[in-house]
């Protein structure tokens, strides 16, 4: 149980989990904390929670059609991780009487040209040699799958174990949940120092209202942000990779599509109630999240090339988001270089998808036991310089 104790201006808490950033990874981490494991947990977020990268991204559950050679083992994360989303959000509806937003619609991805299709032949090689349930799809079986799709359609591979989410419903959801179960949430609050003692541990941090929050474990969900407060040492490498998207609708809340489209160029969620996203650019650029021209012009173009219904289609907004990147784009998941130290960030492109793993395996690694996958390739420290 958290304990409150101070005036406005200064408080002190204490409690046995300080999670900080509740983003949907640290929304995952707080519930499962509080609900499965009956502890006490402060969340700590300096803006809205739900208000960052997990506002923006497009939630598709996509382990098979995101899959790039050479990345076996997070593709092995992912499949687990796309494993986990029905249980839990059947779950975090029951708890928290909303909508958890999941559709498990599939995914087709397709090819525009015949060079695109001999690439797209080499990947359906790989995904069946990894043992992915994907079929081959004929330009006119995959018509018959979308009937709304461009003539240029020249096959694809159908992944049916796919699906999407809506993330700010998942949000939602989780943030109700949270405070169902107990969980403190302390948003507008930035943490700004950590509360290290001189053996090599954080016991807490402090806020810049002067919160002071100690705590037996410290999880650090701070998205593209990192920890400029931890020693340099503890600091996970982290990066902003900015991605606008494109959302629209239908005006009378029709589908122009089944399935989660893909192709080099973009890629389309369609949403239960006629939304559809539209997403995403990749661009290196700081800490900027200027919506441009050109990038809406490159998602609308692309997506009108595959689905021309999109032409129809409301305009609702255009809105960019930092992508927490790694180095070698892989999670950094598991205990920090700090004891009492748990680090779930660099998510990148699979932050929702991962959201539940990340969820059950902090649980399980603040309760001192085995996380329910292995995950010393995602270790923290793996870019750390060793002497
Ligand atoms: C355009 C776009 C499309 C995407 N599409 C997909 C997709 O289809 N599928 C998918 O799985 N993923 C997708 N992603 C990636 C996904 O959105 C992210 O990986 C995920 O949202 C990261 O969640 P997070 O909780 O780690 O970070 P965030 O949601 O960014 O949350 C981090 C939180 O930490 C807080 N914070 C930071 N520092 C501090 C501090 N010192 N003190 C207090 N609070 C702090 C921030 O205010 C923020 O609220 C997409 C991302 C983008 C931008």
């Amino acid at each position: 149980m958290s304990r409150i104790a101070g005036n406005e201006q200064s408080h002190r808490i204490a409690t046995d989990v300080v999670v900080v950033g509740a983003g949907i990874v640290g929304l995952a981490v707080a519930w499962r904390l509080a609900a499965r494991r009956g502890l006490g947990v402060v969340v700590v977020d300096r803006g809205v929670p739900g208000r960052e990268a997990s506002w923006v991204g497009a939630g598709m559950l996509a382990p098979a059609t995101e899959a790039q050679f050479g990345e076996q083992e997070l593709l092995a994360l992912t499949l687990a991780g796309n494993a986990c989303w029905d249980g839990f959000a059947a779950e975090l509806e029951a708890a928290s009487g909303l909508p958890a937003g999941l559709r498990r619609c599939g995914t087709l991805h397709l090819a525009l040209d015949r060079d695109e299709a001999e690439s797209l032949r080499r990947l359906h090689r790989f995904q069946t040699d990894a043992g992915l349930p994907v079929e081959w799809l004929t330009p006119s079986r995959a018509r018959e799958l979308e009937p709304g799709l461009a003539p240029a359609c020249a096959g694809g591979i159908l992944s049916p174990h796919e699906g999407e989410v809506d993330p700010r419903q998942t949000c939602a959801a989780l943030l109700r949940a949270c405070e169902r179960a107990g969980v403190h949430v302390l948003a507008g609050d930035e943490v700004v120092e950590a509360l290290l003692d001189g053996d090599g541990a954080i016991r807490g941090v402090v806020t810049t209202s002067g919160t002071r929050i100690d705590a037996g474990h410290v999880v650090l969900a701070t998205g593209a942000w990192g920890a400029p407060w931890l020693p340099a040492a503890a600091r996970p490498p982290v990066r902003p990779v900015k991605g606008q998207i494109v959302n629209l609708a239908h005006p009378a809340g029709e589908r122009i599509a089944e399935h989660n489209v893909w192709t080099p160029g973009i890629y389309v969620v369609p949403r239960a109630d006629g939304r559809v996203c539209l997403g995403a650019t990749v661009e290196e650029m700081g800490f900027d999240v200027t919506v441009t021209a050109g990038g809406v012009h490159e998602l609308l173009r692309e997506a009108y090339r595959v689905l021309p219904a999109v032409a129809e289609l409301d305009f609702v907004e255009a809105i960019a988001g930092l992508r927490p990147g790694s180095p070698d784009n892989m999670p950094l998941l598991g205990r920090g270089a700090l004891d009492g130290l748990i680090v779930a960030t660099g998510h990148y492109r699979n932050g929702i998808l991962l959201a539940p793993i990340t969820g059950d395996v902090v649980a399980a690694l603040v309760a001192g036991e085995e996380p329910p996958v292995p995950i010393s390739r995602f270790a923290p420290d793996r870019f750390a310089v060793r002497t």
